[in-house]
């Protein structure tokens, strides 16, 4: 993405500013919180543009760490940028069966049902402005209207800053997941994580903590 586009994504980016905070103005009593989760290096090994279910690798302790989320009340989506769906390297019916696949080993190996995917199925190049590419936070946004979600109570977890920025866009805390995969660590005020982990069960470990420090006080 070229700075101009950037700067013109974080400008339509801050224009959204005022919803999550009407959204967490209605009472988070009637609202769930949700953790919302990366997809490429984050729930599973990054793998780029693969559409082969049979190279679906989750990351160290994802089951469990989603079942610890799933058992404490949080609503669990997956938000992802698939640029490859914009460009032809994977079709809709291909990425449609890989995320039947990871849904069903969720379900069949730990009990886990996700409440849903939100995808940007964009390029930079072709939609420079579509608002649901992270770190834009309109996948966030949409879950959010869609599905009930109290943003300022829920998370983001992603391995690179992007999604930190997209999380703290749109109102929730952000859990950086050190792996590696961040190489270019443009820092700034919107990317800067919350908190970081080594792996997905630290990050759940940590947003539950927090849910209880929050409920004590
Ligand atoms: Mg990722
Ligand atoms: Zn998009």
């Amino acid at each position: 993405m070229s700075g101009a586009a950037a700067a013109a994504q974080a400008q339509r980016g801050a224009g959204h500013g005022g919803r999550p905070m009407q959204v967490a103005a209605r009472g988070p009593a009637s609202r769930r919180a949700a953790v919302f989760i990366d997809k490429d290096g984050t729930l599973i090994d990054d793998v780029p543009y693969n559409a082969d279910p049979a190279r679906v690798r989750f990351t160290p302790h994802a089951m469990v760490a989603l079942q610890r989320l799933a058992a404490h009340g949080f609503a669990l989506f997956i938000v992802t940028n698939q640029p490859g769906l914009a460009t032809g390297r994977i079709r809709h019916t291909e990425f449609d069966a890989l995320r039947s696949h990871i849904e069903r080993r969720l379900f069949d190996e730990g009990g886990i049902g996700l409440d849903g995917w939100f995808v940007c199925p964009h390029t930079p190049e072709l939609t420079p402005r579509c608002g649901c590419r992270k770190p834009a936070p309109g996948l966030l946004q949409r879950a959010a209207e869609e599905h009930g979600i109290d943003l300022a109570h829920s998370w983001m977890v992603g391995d690179i800053l992007d999604d930190i920025e997209a999380g703290r866009r749109a109102g929730c805390r952000t859990v950086l997941l050190e792996v590696g995969n961040e190489t270019l660590w443009q820092l700034a005020p919107l990317r800067e994580p919350h908190h970081r982990c080594r792996h997905l069960l630290a990050a759940a470990d940590t947003i539950v903590a927090q849910q209880h420090e929050a409920l004590r006080a």
